[in-house]
């Protein structure tokens, strides 16, 4: 901004100085147009307005759905369908027309938030998706006063476990825990709810015991953690946020949440877990495949990652055919059609330097990506059978179609 600023206000003055000089100027010589500057022309171009257009002939395959029935692991119909019944019924036929067969609804809440969720979504289409509980953490508590929340009382992790055994019996599938925990919620004296703390335990060790799956979002993209000047990648991205950077005095260490995040993974090996966004970690495969080596009860979905795993394409193929068996495919949808073909061009062809969004702007960070044109046996894995595997009622909801 100060730099658009600094172009135009030496404008500005001219103009007003010429406003102020008297009439009867002497007719001079037409000067030549004096250039618009608004950040979009020329050797003027501000960065924010950089929109380069590839002018590369390669192979394109424009994929109009997947190959394979496809299980999106990660969607969100509360928050991105606002609980329209027609927004339900337009998305639902989206899946239909790009073959996707189930979506994990990763916003069942819990208690009565459940009851009505589930009507939401499975008054027509209980065929078509499965449910996750998120626990509530706050309960009658105020916001703004930690002390006052629910997970701050006594045997707050036993209730839990409890209301997920009966959201169980009500047909829930798994458990979503969102990233707020680590990066938001705080504790009375300030500090920050950790992930690992031992309070929680009896949750994780309840999903275990029923059978639900946890799918925890910890942390977020590496950049987000940096400064947003000049070297951060995705400074296009964190220009239009900020409020999605986490860098800073205040904030915890992404390498500490990461860690947490493993620790309860560690500590509860009869409970699985799945990384959202790639274990939120898709710039290092190495490490993620490390991770998954240590623990067989770990496995990562792919939402909102296609930018990432796309522009290391011999790393990402290599990192899918070995851990075939324990990816999922994910979009944090539901997404409109022009969000979803990049996925399936991604994941089956081998196009060169692509968009991996339809936005004018890149969403992520300013680079295109590669396919990785997965084998079949491969895409079955990750487009459902790792999802019929993993997640309960997936399977006979497959079977049904
Ligand atoms: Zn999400």
């Amino acid at each position: 901004m100060r730099w658009i600023y600094t172009l135009l206000f030496p404008l500005f003055f001219a103009s007003t100085v010429a406003a102020a000089e008297p009439k009867a100027a002497p007719a001079e010589p037409e000067a030549a147009p004096t250039p618009k500057l608004d950040g979009r022309e020329g050797r003027d171009l501000v960065l924010e307005n950089f929109r380069p257009k590839s002018m590369l002939r390669v192979p394109e395959h424009h994929l109009p759905r997947a190959k394979f029935p496809v299980v999106d692991v990660h969607v969100h119909p509360r928050i991105r369908l606002k609980h329209s019944p027609e927004a339900l019924d337009d998305f639902v036929k989206t899946m239909d027309a790009q073959n996707i067969a189930v979506c994990v609804s990763l916003d069942g809440g819990l208690g009565s938030a459940l009851e009505e969720r589930q009507k939401y979504l499975w008054t027509k289409y209980r065929e078509r998706f499965v449910i996750f509980a998120n626990i509530d953490w706050q309960g009658g508590g105020k916001e703004d006063d930690p002390a006052s929340w629910d997970c701050q009382r006594p045997d707050f992790g036993r209730r839990v476990a409890a209301e997920l055994a009966a959201a169980k019996e009500r047909g829930v599938s798994g458990l979503k825990v969102f990233k707020d925990l680590g990066l938001v919620y705080k504790n009375a004296d300030g500090g920050y709810l950790k992930i690992d703390d031992p309070r929680w335990d009896p949750i994780w060790e309840a999903c275990g015991k029923l059978g639900l799956p946890v799918i925890i979002h910890s942390a977020d993209p590496t950049a987000f953690f940096l400064p947003i000047d000049e070297t951060n990648e995705r400074w296009e991205e964190l220009h239009r946020h900020p409020e999605w950077s986490f860098y800073g005095p205040g904030f915890p260490k992404r390498e500490d949440l990461l860690a947490a995040y493993l620790h309860i993974i560690e500590r509860h090996p009869q409970t699985t877990f799945i990384g959202a966004h790639v274990s939120n970690n898709a710039e290092d495969l190495a490490t993620v495949a490390a991770w998954l080596d240590k623990y067989p009860n770990l496995v990562v979905e792919i939402a909102s990652r296609i930018a990432e795993l796309g522009r290391q394409p011999y790393t990402a193929r290599k990192f899918f055919l070995k851990y075939s068996d324990r990816i999922l495919f994910g979009t944090d949808g539901p997404r409109a059609p022009e969000r979803l073909f990049p996925y399936w061009r991604f994941l089956e062809t081998d196009d060169e330097y692509f968009a991996y969004a339809e936005n004018p702007f890149p969403p992520q960070g300013l680079w295109n990506i590669y396919g990785i044109y997965l084998p079949d046996d491969v895409l079955k894995k990750v487009y459902h059978e790792n999802a019929a595997r993993v997640i309960p009622g997936v399977r006979e909801r497959l079977e049904k179609r």
